[in-house]
């Protein structure tokens, strides 16, 4: 029954990681329409925008008028978000070493 088990493990971690996804991992008030996702210059013309950034990558942004509109185009999805997840929930470094020693090189002078 191994393969069925793996599939449990498989599924339990997806659901875990689609709850992960939806936390906020960061957010920032600006007038820059220079931001990598930007392609709606219009928003920030003439006012500040609010973009929230979510754990999957997704991006919510609140226009001055209350209007949301969405940057889904680096969205994780599947194997991408449970890949990531793994990483960020148990302290994986980018050299892929759980509590690595070295993280700060790793992550700042590549690996
Ligand atoms: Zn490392």
């Amino acid at each position: 029954m191994t393969e069925y088990s793996d599939m449990i493990e498989q599924k339990r971690k997806e659901l875990l990681a689609e709850e992960w996804a939806r936390g906020v991992r960061s957010s920032h008030i600006h007038k820059l329409s220079s931001m990598w996702y930007d392609n709606r210059p219009q928003d920030t013309k003439n006012h500040s925008v609010m973009d929230i950034m979510y754990n999957d990558l997704s991006i919510e942004r609140r226009l001055h008028n209350g209007a949301i509109v969405f940057f889904n185009e680096d969205k994780l999805t599947g194997e991408a978000l449970v890949d990531e997840w793994e990483k960020a929930t148990h302290n994986m470094c980018v050299c892929g070493t759980v509590n690595c020693r070295t993280e700060y090189s790793c992550t700042t002078h590549g690996f």
